[in-house]
């Protein structure tokens, strides 16, 4: 057969249609015939459009389910919609169309895009967020939270504009300002708001890590740990004077408590309120403001006295009360004791201020610092002084000592306190799942009964963006009746952060259908925990955090029997242009559809996966791309023209073998280790390569083999291109289906140094020699050569330079 030309649209165009005719085609068995593997990409957000960072991160999961399904493993491969969430509600507010309408019809316009991506989901696992059938269930975890305490309403600080007269959410505060108003300031308003409690759960999610280690990237981990952020320490109390109000502080340093100069307040503590009057109430204001605005770890320190002095618990001291932004009311008790000498936050605070620092613990092998040179803090253990009966102890006697102190005079305890806050799930926004609570004037806050649930969400509003969260205008959904009682109510207006959706959804996707539960735990078992998760390293907190939660949560509700729903965890990179996030502000987007129709999807798959490692952060280069383009295209021709050639000797068979085998084990052990997809697209590269060197010299037996094991191995990468290749070669079926080519380790084995032979300089030909051949052995076997005696008979072999088992150049004259 003459060899073909690549049209990759004639050909993708073809196979995406073939593919979407053929319902169930990637359809997992779940018959318990094969071994199970469950691979999971992270859930777009319906924006609209598919974006680079997409693709790679679907390419890469693509890849991996096709060759786990060539390696006889019965793939799950679902994906869905990440359906509610803001963009559609801004959307509505600019372009007057429903947050639904808008999100169904992206949902509709991505879902073709991927189909056209070649991306081989099992579509009927398909979950969109926003369904009353999806959300109705976390509806339900969600009073099933409620009845445990997981679920409580608390006061909090919230974003707000003046000007829409609403509540913001984070990412609509653009540097401090609403983003509709670019110079109103967002101001902090104390609102109840509805808490998940994950802090029930710090120690588990910390201690579980363990489980993970073998499957998750190390950097996730640690921030994760970070994230948590266990701390050992001490809570005491100290006392305002005045009014003996107690104000507990926790510190992981007792031992230096004799040299506490100040008490710090957290902007939003209660006391704070309560001690600033007149000229500093309204200072208290700007801070708190403030500090909605900005990231409290990176700002300058501020502070002012109250004017309040409260007394150390263990000196008894006087100590000023300060209020300071730099104080967490999420971590400990919200207030702390300021020890400038061994503290440098709190050293560079009350240097600003001029408050007194004053050391009291010193190096074992040294001596108290002189609070007049000190230049920093002196953070490490040493040994007390002037510590009452605590002197001369070391630090971590002492802090024994003061704990038990504190214990004993009921003063205080030793504690443990994490940095991981419960998390605020409130949102006053429309397009979320509603909360499913009624306010009854008599009962309080009261459930919704399990039978009456979804509380779906009413479709006929209209969103303003300014005043009452849209949902409090509704009539017919805000007024009800009290469950509890029969009175009249009013529904909760509050809905829940897309995280909730999103914590879950990987167990609906085994489940799809289920109306009557989240899912059956005996359907899910089998699949769990997820096999490999894959997704970008954004996430690497929030959403998988809130997912491991969730798991424990379901857990202890006797859903899942696992700990940890996902067992491996890849994190890819970025995906930018000329070292840039892309982005629709800077106006820097490569966008996939132009590029599937000028190189074909096969092309932006190859690319995204040659690029770089997947976990490193990759530029898009469009002279890349055009080379992925040609070499499909060679190999292309390459397999079209052999397929059923029957010329040839076979006496380069040995060495397109070889080759080949090499290529099989080095791109399995890709699949199998790093998925370094990039080496594996290389040594494609240079298997076509040699083939193409030694093509006139092939048996039709090899033509044909490493035609189709060739096949094989660009199928998890370039599925278009293979399975037309496939068909090419009058073979049926899917090449996903196939089994993954074994490579023999005695064929793969290299004989010895391939020696090339030149004349003048010139590569004429080539040997394989046993390694560390002397060089006066090749000599003689290069001038021996065939082929290179016809370049060099009848002329005079001036010398021959020899480079150990690489190169014989052989000099001639006349
Ligand atoms: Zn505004
Ligand atoms: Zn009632």
């Amino acid at each position: 057969m003459p060899e073909k030309t690549y049209d990759h649209q004639t050909i993708e165009v073809k196979w995406s249609e073939r593919w979407a005719a053929e319902p169930g085609l990637y359809k997992a068995k779940n018959d318990g015939s094969k071994p199970r593997y469950y691979v999971l990409e992270m859930l777009p957000y319906p924006s609209g459009r598919l974006h680079m960072g997409h693709v790679r991160n679907y390419s890469i999961g693509d890849a991996l389910a096709r060759y786990q399904w060539m390696r006889g493993y019965d793939v799950l491969h679902p994906m869905g919609w990440d359906a509610f969430g803001l963009p559609a509600e801004n959307a509505a507010i600019q372009n007057q169309r429903h947050p639904r309408e808008w999100t169904v019809s992206n949902i509709a316009h991505m879902k073709k895009q991927l189909q056209r991506m070649g991306f081989g989901y099992d579509w009927d696992c398909e979950i969109s967020t926003c369904e009353p059938e999806y959300y109705r269930w976390n509806q339900w975890f969600f009073l099933k939270m409620m009845e445990r305490g997981l679920a409580y309403r608390k006061k909090s600080l919230v974003n707000w504009c003046p000007e829409c007269a609403t509540v913001l959410a984070n990412e609509q505060v653009v540097e401090g300002c609403c983003w509709r108003h670019d110079t109103t300031p967002v101001e902090q308003r104390e609102l109840e708001q509805w808490v998940l409690r994950t802090t029930a759960y710090a120690q588990e999610l910390l201690d579980d890590i363990g489980q993970l280690e073998a499957g998750w990237p190390e950097r996730v981990l640690t921030m994760q740990r970070n994230w948590i952020g266990r701390s050992e320490g001490t809570e005491c109390d100290f006392t305002l004077e005045g009014t003996g109000q107690k104000i507990r502080v926790f510190t992981t340093r007792v031992d230096t408590i004799f040299g506490a100069t100040s008490v710090i307040l957290a902007p939003e503590h209660p006391l704070s309120k309560q001690l600033c009057e007149g000229e500093l109430a309204a200072r208290l204001k700007a801070m708190v403001d403030d500090q909605g605005r900005k990231d409290p770890e990176h700002m300058e320190k501020e502070g002012f006295f109250t004017g309040h002095s409260a007394i150390n618990p263990y000196s008894g001291e006087r100590s000023p009360v300060w209020v300071g932004n730099f104080v967490l009311m999420g971590y400990g008790t919200g207030a702390i004791m300021a020890v400038p000498a061994h503290d440098q936050r709190d050293f560079e605070f009350c240097r600003k201020y001029g408050i007194p620092v004053r050391p009291v613990i010193r190096p074992v092998d040294g001596a108290l610092a002189e609070e007049a040179t000190m230049q920093e803090a002196f953070v490490e253990y040493g040994i007390a002084e002037v510590c009452g009966p605590w002197s001369g102890l070391t630090t971590e006697e002492a802090q024994q000592g003061m704990n038990a102190c504190a214990q004993k005079e009921g003063f205080g305890k030793a504690a443990i306190t994490y940095r991981l806050k419960d998390w605020g799930v409130s949102r006053q926004r429309y397009w979320g799942t509603p909360i499913p609570v009624v306010h009854c004037p008599k009962c309080g806050v009261v459930a919704v009964p399990e039978k009456d649930l979804p509380v779906v969400l009413p479709l006929d509003i209209e969103i303003t963006g300014r005043g009452r969260s849209p949902l409090a205008n509704v009539d017919s959904f805000l007024h009800t009746s009290c469950p509890a009682c029969g009175r009249d109510a009013q529904r909760e207006t509050d809905t829940m952060d897309t995280f909730v959706d999103s914590s879950w959804y990987f167990f609906r996707y085994v489940d799809p259908g289920n109306g009557r539960a989240a899912f059956d735990p005996a359907v899910v078992k089998p699949w769990f925990p997820v096999d490999q998760y894959i997704g970008g390293v954004t996430h690497a907190i929030l959403h998988l955090l809130y997912s491991r939660f969730w798991c424990k949560v379901m857990r202890d509700l006797g859903l899942v029997e696992i700990d940890e729903p996902f067992r491996n965890l890849f994190t890819q990179g970025m995906v930018q242009l000329e070292g840039q996030t892309m982005s629709k502000s800077k106006g820097n987007i490569v966008d996939p559809d132009e590029m599937v129709e000028r190189f074909g999807a096969d092309t932006c798959r190859l690319f995204t996966l040659f690029a770089a490692p997947p976990e490193k952060d990759m530029d898009w280069d469009e002279s890349s791309a055009e080379g992925q383009f040609r070499f499909l295209g060679r190999l292309y021709r390459f397999v079209t023209r052999n397929v059923d050639s029957t010329e040839g000797s076979g006496a380069t068979d040995t060495r397109a073998l070889r080759k080949l085998h090499q290529s099989i084990r080095k791109v399995t052990q890709d699949f199998e280790s790093r998925w370094h997809f990039n080496t594996s697209i290389a040594a494609l590269m240079e298997l076509l390569n040699v083939l193409c060197q030694v093509e006139g010299g092939l048996s039709p037996a090899v033509r044909k083999e490493v035609s189709e094991k060739l096949v094989l191995m660009l199928g998890p990468l370039a599925p278009f291109t293979a399975q037309d290749l496939w068909e090419q070669m009058g073979r049926t079926g899917q090449v996903f289906q196939q089994p993954w080519p074994a490579f023999d380790e005695a064929l793969a084995k290299e004989e010895g140094a391939e020696v090339v032979i030149q004349v003048n300089g010139k590569l004429r030909s080539r040997m394989i020699v046993p390694f560390g051949t002397d060089n006066a052995t090749v000599e003689q076997r290069a001038l021996a050569d065939d082929k290179v005696r016809v370049f060099i008979d009848g002329k005079q072999v001036i010398k021959v330079i020899v480079v150990p088992d690489r190169i014989a150049n052989i000099v001639v004259k006349g």
